[in-house]
């Protein structure tokens, strides 16, 4: 009751968890990246080595799955059945695995409760792609983080450098279109800006612009002192 949520959707590679995580830790809020459940169901399904990927076989794997966030210092761990897989879910191909499962219904359902009971028993800022228009309809601030194509690639490339997974810009930028097309394109909670949400182009802001806007578009928003 009276918790403050705040939620972030925007195309992959926007900034939106470095941006949403600094502004969470600034404001004292809980961040919730909830791209990481559907990167833990992907990384579930990847195990299974399932030749076809039909929605039946990923919906088999459900059941077997327990998901579960921690925050340790401030920063959120993932876990799929007590194994913790915060830094195993963030491979290019694990991230096409979380867009193929993500089509399905009973997946998004799957992980509602969860993100909708964490919005009720804290302050949070969430991200992801259907916040603002699906999960937490009446969120207190909306905000819709974008950026050119290049730019998401260039600076989603140079964060998989940084974590030592191989791959060409190119490759990046490859992948990065494929998945904002199956996520934009889906019938069921598309990615898109919902009415309500302030639009925020990051192309030409570097990241403490960034993250100074979303900080002070929340701040507006919920009247918060400096
Ligand atoms: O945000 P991130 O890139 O980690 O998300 C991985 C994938 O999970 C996205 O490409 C999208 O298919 C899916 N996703 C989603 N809804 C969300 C968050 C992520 O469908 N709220």
């Amino acid at each position: 009751m009276n918790q403050i949520a705040v939620a972030i959707d925007g195309p992959s590679g926007a900034g939106k968890s470095t941006i949403a995580k600094t502004a969470a830790k600034t404001l004292g809020f809980i961040y919730v990246d909830t791209g990481a459940l559907y990167r833990t169901i992907g990384l579930a399904v990847f195990r299974k080595n399932f030749d076809a990927l039909t929605p039946d076989e990923v919906i088999s794997v459900l059941p077997e799955i327990s998901i579960k966030l921690k925050y340790i210092d401030g920063a959120q761990r993932v876990y799929l059945n007590d194994e913790d897989v915060s830094e195993l879910i963030r491979t290019p191909e694990i991230s096409l695995f979380a867009s193929r499962v993500s089509v399905i219904p009973e997946v998004r359902e799957f992980l509602l409760d969860m993100q909708r009971d964490i919005a009720n028993k804290n302050n949070v800022i969430m991200d992801g792609r259907d916040i603002g228009t699906v999960i937490l309809p009446n969120a207190k601030v909306k905000i819709f983080l974008t950026a050119s194509d290049e730019k998401r690639a260039e600076r989603r490339y140079l964060e998989l450098c940084g974590k030592g997974i191989e791959t060409t810009p190119q490759e990046v930028l490859n992948d990065m279109r494929k998945r904002d097309e199956k996520d934009s394109s889906r019938s069921l909670a598309p990615l898109k800006k919902a009415d309500d949400a302030i639009l925020l182009d990051t192309s030409e802001l570097d990241l403490q612009q960034s993250i100074n806007a979303v900080i002070n578009i929340i701040k507006n928003a919920t009247n918060a002192e400096d």
